[in-house]
């Protein structure tokens, strides 16, 4: 699989959060370290992993994890963003509150 470049990866966030109605963070030093991390992980293991999380070790293990990953629309929905906080919903990017550490619903199901 041909390699990513960060500008690449930053379409893509771009064009999920476009999808979605989200906001890509608009801090722009944090959301390329986020940007950076998905690069890394795609160029290592051939999907965007989430920047936040630890692979599972394949593709099959991991694919609650690629983003954007199946937590993150109820992340947004109650928290008003992603579990790295590199999508926001319109209304907190709106309100201009800075994203707080949330738990990862991933070991916390049915939160
Ligand atoms: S928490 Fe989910 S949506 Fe946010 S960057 Fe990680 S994988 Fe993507």
């Amino acid at each position: 699989m041909a390699d990513k470049s960060q500008d690449q990866t930053r379409i893509f966030a771009g064009m999920v959060a476009k999808k979605q109605g989200w906001v890509v963070n608009p801090e722009a030093a944090f959301t390329d370290i986020l940007t950076e991390g998905l690069t890394t992980n795609w160029n290592r293991y051939g999907y965007y992993l989430c920047p936040c999380r630890d692979s599972e070790g394949s593709r099959a293990a991991d694919e609650d994890l690629i983003c954007p990953c199946k937590y993150s629309w109820d992340d947004i929905r109650d928290s008003g963003h992603c579990y790295c906080a590199l999508y926001f919903s319109k209304a907190f990017a709106a309100s201009g509150k800075a994203p707080q550490g949330i738990k990862d619903r991933r070991f916390s199901p049915g939160t």
